[in-house]
């Protein structure tokens, strides 16, 4: 069994991690930005809510993405476990995280924390080139996560499931350390 939460901000190479890691343990790797995208381009009703907030750089509302959530750990594929990628980002979803869990009967092993400087952040945004990686947009994403989603490494630090990972290095000494600590 294996249950992770990604915590970083963005543009630390979580979701490159995630991906890899997922696919060898032959669980889902679950990114709610990757289905908020997904939905602004399929123009769904969640998709035509979130995508303001996205453009913006802002979090979308809490109630969004816990009902997001919800729904995807429900799934059965997501049964024997999952790697959670940008989720949970604020204190309100860690919260309502862990009563999910609680009522799936399933607990999150380990919280892995990506720490990377801003330089090297904004760097790899910009060679992405993502829609919502312009600059200003990408300032306030590193606020935003600095005001709202910093607060989760004390959270789960306290609950003692953080592990920290110098993720200013390699690809490849990222994913090595990551599957020793793992
Ligand atoms: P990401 O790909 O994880 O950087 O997410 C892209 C965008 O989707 C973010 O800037 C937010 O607008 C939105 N988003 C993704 N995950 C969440 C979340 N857990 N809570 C609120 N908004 C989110």
């Amino acid at each position: 069994m294996t249950r992770l939460i990604f915590l970083g901000p963005p543009g630390a190479g979580k979701g490159t991690q995630a991906k890899v890691l997922a696919d060898s343990h032959h669980i889902p790797h679950i990114s709610t930005g990757d289905i908020l995208r997904a939905a602004v381009s399929e123009q769904t009703a969640l998709g035509i809510k979130a995508k303001g907030y996205m453009d913006r750089g802002e979090l979308v509302p809490d109630q969004l993405v816990i009902d997001l959530i919800r729904e995807r750990l429900g799934q059965p594929d997501a049964k024997p476990g999952w790697i959670l990628d940008g989720y949970p980002r604020t204190v309100v979803q860690a919260d309502s995280l862990d009563g999910l869990l609680t009522e799936l009967n399933q607990s999150c092993d380990r919280v892995v924390n990506f720490d990377v400087p801003d330089e090297a952040l904004v760097e790899r945004m910009f060679s992405r080139g993502r829609k919502d990686d312009h600059e200003d947009v990408i300032r306030r994403r590193l606020e935003v996560y600095r005001e709202q989603t910093v607060p989760l490494i004390d959270y789960y630090q306290t609950r003692e499931k953080l592990t920290s990972i110098d993720g200013n290095q390699s690809m490849e000494d990222v994913a090595t350390y990551l599957s020793q600590v793992i």
